[in-house]
């Protein structure tokens, strides 16, 4: 059988960045997935160390982290795949370790990626009606009916989230 890389654990640098994991000269996280996987990881400057276990078997690896200034300002991380050596944003937990999609050979799905962005679209949607500018009188029973679609959709984006990217204990 053959597996699509949203079926693998995920580790992106942008949410990483984002949670201002490489802000810190040295930093112990832990990211956990839904489903009980965890893994430690140690930052280190240029470097981050990986320790984590996959099917009972325990790993340890080392990521080499790189950046440059970006046209929009900023500063986006890279990882160097541990494989190839080529700069990824986003490395997969296959059976063996973290290495990108084309050293696992795997074919690209992006389906819930897509459904990860439906539902913000929706949100933002449900959002702009409620108390957006240019929002429209409604009745109260509508209102009321819209707020609670707007948290389940809340919802959703969150366990998606939290099922795609996993959260990060620092
Ligand atoms: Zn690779």
């Amino acid at each position: 059988m053959q597996h699509v890389n949203e079926d693998c654990l995920l580790l992106d640098s942008n949410r990483l960045a984002q949670m201002g994991i490489f802000k810190a000269r040295h930093i112990r996280a832990e990211a956990q997935w839904e489903g009980g996987s965890n893994i430690l990881l140690v930052y280190m400057g240029e470097h981050m160390n990986l320790k984590y276990s996959v099917n009972g078997r325990p790993y340890t690896q080392e990521i080499t982290i790189s950046t440059m200034p970006c046209h929009f300002g900023g500063f986006p991380y890279y990882f160097y795949c541990p494989a190839c050596s080529t700069r990824r944003v986003n490395l997969l937990l296959g059976m063996t370790g973290f290495y990108c999609r084309e050293c696992y050979d795997l074919p690209y799905c992006s389906q819930v990626c897509r459904y990860l962005d439906r539902l913000i679209t929706k949100n933002h949607a449900l959002q702009n009606r409620l108390w957006g500018e240019n929002r429209r009188p409604m009745r109260k029973s509508t209102r009321r009916c819209l707020i609670a679609r707007l948290n389940s959709i809340q919802d959703e984006i969150n366990k998606e989230s939290m099922r795609r990217f996993g959260v990060l204990i620092c």
